[in-house]
């Protein structure tokens, strides 16, 4: 096996999936996978596609690319408000996109309209996150102005993110609200608009205690599936596995040293000034991974006796110490990854994401 890998256990992966699509459709929810928790895999959106889901959704294009090219069956969206820049390679690369300014709109419904191609939007609602989104007291004017839009684009409803830029997290009122945006944008346009979109995970737990309201019919979902997490609420997924993605990285160095350095001490390679504490002679492991691959606070050793003590950009130093099994050079170590260590890995062109 290459090393370090990323391994991606495809079982567990699907089943997380599956049991996520089949609670989403007991509650009239469709549900949309998200691919860009493994830089848009296509292996990943061919499990979606297995698990019954209905579509594939990514925050760049450049994703979304490799998955229509891959042959996937389901249509693509891009998540991420597009840029001014990428319109044309949009308009021939995804289905459906997500939108939250005017100008962006009408300029993409000019590009389709020449292109010859029908592009449906969502129109992004900032459900109070304060990332990207109208703000609700502009609905009325925005969708007056997207009354003559010249049919290469086409709102086909509304969409809104939770607990991404500040932590909020969806309840019954502001869904309800969102449904109420889409309601009144549909009164002024007079065109029908089915669709409200809610993500991420954290909208999991709503839907389960059947608490979405009436009209919210897609979910946007990417953590819960892989990691079986849902870290905007804190909370583990009972009914989904958490231990389909593994981290393997080999040893290089093991040694008995000191716990505290040999000399004055300055900054470290990364900016912070370290504070020791001597806690006698230590086994250490040297693993050849380092930060330009993985955040290294947000992995955990599957050995729980072995402690992470630091890292520069190639190397992850662990105290192997307590661990009961003999650690030598050549052999191999893992970690479960955070959501965060899983998206900085599976960008590292170094690390070998592994479907098994
Ligand atoms: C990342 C993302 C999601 C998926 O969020 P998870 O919490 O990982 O499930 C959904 N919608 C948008 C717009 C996103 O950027």
């Amino acid at each position: 096996m290459r090393c370090p890998a990323l391994i991606v256990d495809r079982g567990k992966v699907t089943g997380n999936a599956r049991a996520v699509a089949e609670l989403c459709r007991s509650h009239g929810i469709d549900v949309w996978g998200v691919t860009k928790g493994l830089s848009g895999d296509p292996r990943l959106a061919e499990i979606y596609a297995d698990a019954g889901f209905s579509g594939i959704c990514d925050s760049r294009l450049r994703n979304l690319r490799k998955i229509a090219d891959s042959g996937s069956p389901l249509p693509r969206q891009l998540m991420r408000i597009a840029m001014m820049s990428e319109l044309k390679e949009l308009a021939v690369t995804a289905e459906t996109s997500l939108q939250s300014d005017i100008g962006t709109i009408k300029e993409l419904d000019r590009i389709c309209v020449s292109a010859g191609i029908r592009h449906k939007v969502l129109m992004m609602i900032d459900a109070g996150d304060l990332r990207e989104g109208f703000w609700p007291t502009e609905l009325p004017d925005a969708a007056r102005e997207l009354k003559d839009l010249e049919g290469g684009v086409k709102i086909v409803g509304v969409a809104a993110n939770f607990a991404c830029a500040s932590g909020v997290l969806p309840t019954r009122d502001n869904m309800a609200r969102l449904v109420e945006c889409r309601d009144a944008i549909s009164g002024i346009t007079g065109r029908e608009m089915p669709v409200v979109s809610v993500g991420g995970t954290c909208c999991l737990k709503m839907i389960e205690a059947g608490l979405a309201p009436e009209g919210v019919n897609v979910l946007r979902i990417c953590e819960g599936v892989l990691l079986g997490t849902d870290t905007a609420s804190d909370r583990v997924i009972p009914y989904l596995a958490r231990d389909a993605l593994t981290l393997t990285a080999e040893i290089v160095e093991c040694r008995q040293k000191p716990s505290v350095p040999v000399g004055d001490v300055g900054y470290r390679a990364f900016g912070e000034k370290p504070v020791f504490t001597d806690r006698g002679l230590r086994k250490r492991a040297i693993l050849a991974i380092g930060r330009q691959d993985v955040n290294i606070d947000r992995i955990t050793p599957l050995d729980e006796n072995v402690e992470i003590v630091t890292a520069s950009s190639d190397h992850l130093i662990v105290d192997v110490t307590e661990a009961g099994a003999t650690y030598r050079a050549g052999d191999t170590m893992s970690f479960r990854p955070l959501y965060p260590a899983m998206l900085a890995c599976a960008t590292s062109e170094y690390v070998e994401v592994i479907f098994e």
